[in-house]
């Protein structure tokens, strides 16, 4: 990279998904200069969340994508700036962090990683082959090419869930695969799929994803039988669970999952490194939550940059 004059900025936030903007939301307001850096633009997971209902004073629902654009609003109405960018590498020099981007520099007095987290693969035959052919990650951005067909969706936590509700929107067809014999997700969500129609088949994983020009059918075992079948289908939709993204801070520690810990004050192990939202180790990962931590950590951001 050449060397580009570096620009400084009090609290800088890499991450705008609802963690990142709440964050530089809550530092600009509070009188920081705040510089929220993403390498998709804003937005993160909760674009791909059709209704969010579940956010407490947000009712009606509305769509993820709407929630986010007012979201970056708010944040920078405040005085927040946010770029698109991947930030590349962090380094802590003196007092300061130098975050590295391909075109630009910037330090910053304090910087929360609010990274977030993508899916999972399933990692098995076929999934790779039929990607953006019939397999899915993202019932919000792809459901609608499969209005009335068959749908196969693979989990059994909150975002499998919630998605096969979506996706019986679209097709009265909809089975959902689980590994275990009881769903994970929240009650009200699992009532809601089950009131739905979408059929469940309990303590089975996806073997195999076949098909020719688009996907057909998914191989099926039991997990307790062994027993394998065939079911036709004309889209697999997989929510599996998630990886954090961590690349930029591999010598932070983290619990077995690789989630950064941290203490109450969404503060690591380096004073001044703060991490929020799914990033983050902790029992329950959703926009509420990742919105309070991001809160959290710019407050106490603004509170260590006051008293310094
Ligand atoms: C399908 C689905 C449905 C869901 N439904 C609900 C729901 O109904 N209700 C609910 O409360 N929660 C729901 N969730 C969970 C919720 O969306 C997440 O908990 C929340 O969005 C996490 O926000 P975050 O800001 O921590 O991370 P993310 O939303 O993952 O944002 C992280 C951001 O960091 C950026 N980034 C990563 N690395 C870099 C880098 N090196 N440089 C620059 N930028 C980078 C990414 O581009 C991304 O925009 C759902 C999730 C999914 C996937």
């Amino acid at each position: 990279m050449e060397n580009l004059e570096t620009e400084k900025f009090d609290y800088v936030v890499i991450g705008a998904g609802c963690a990142g903007l709440a964050s530089a939301q809550y530092a600009a307001r509070g009188g920081l200069s705040v510089l929220v850096l993403d390498v998709a633009g804003a937005g993160g997971q909760v674009l791909q969340i059709s209704e969010l209902e579940n956010y407490p004073g947000v009712f009606p629902a509305v769509d993820g994508a709407t929630y986010m654009m007012t979201m970056q609003k708010q944040a920078e109405a405040f005085g927040a700036k946010v770029i698109q960018a991947q930030v590349l590498s962090i380094d802590k020099t003196g007092g300061s962090f130098m975050i590295k981007t391909k075109k630009a520099a910037y330090e910053a007095t304090c910087l929360c990683l609010a990274t977030g987290a993508i899916h999972r693969n399933l990692e098995v035959p076929g999934e790779k082959e039929f990607s953006g052919r019939g397999v899915s990650y993202c019932a919000t951005c792809d459901g609608p090419f499969f209005r009335n067909k068959k749908i196969v969706v693979v989990g059994g936590g909150d975002s499998a869930c919630s998605e096969a509700i979506y996706l019986s929107t679209l097709s009265s067809d909809v089975s959902i695969i689980h590994r275990r014999n009881k769903f994970r997700a929240q009650q009200a969500v699992i009532d809601k799929m089950l009131a739905a129609g979408v059929k469940p088949v309990y303590d089975s994983v996806v073997k195999e994803i076949k098909g020719g020009a688009k996907v057909e059918s998914v191989i099926v075992e039991n997990v307790k039988t062994g027993e394998q079948t065939e079911l036709t289908t004309d889209a697999v939709f997989i929510f599996t669970g998630m990886l954090p993204q961590t690349d930029l801070v591999d010598m932070l520690p983290k619990d077995p999952a690789g989630y950064i810990l941290t203490d109450e004050n969404m503060e690591t192990s380096v004073p001044g490194l703060f991490a929020a939202g799914d990033v983050r180790s902790k029992p329950f990962r959703q926009v509420v939550t990742a919105v309070s931590d991001g809160a959290i950590a710019a407050h106490i951001a603004s509170e260590r940059i006051r008293n310094a």
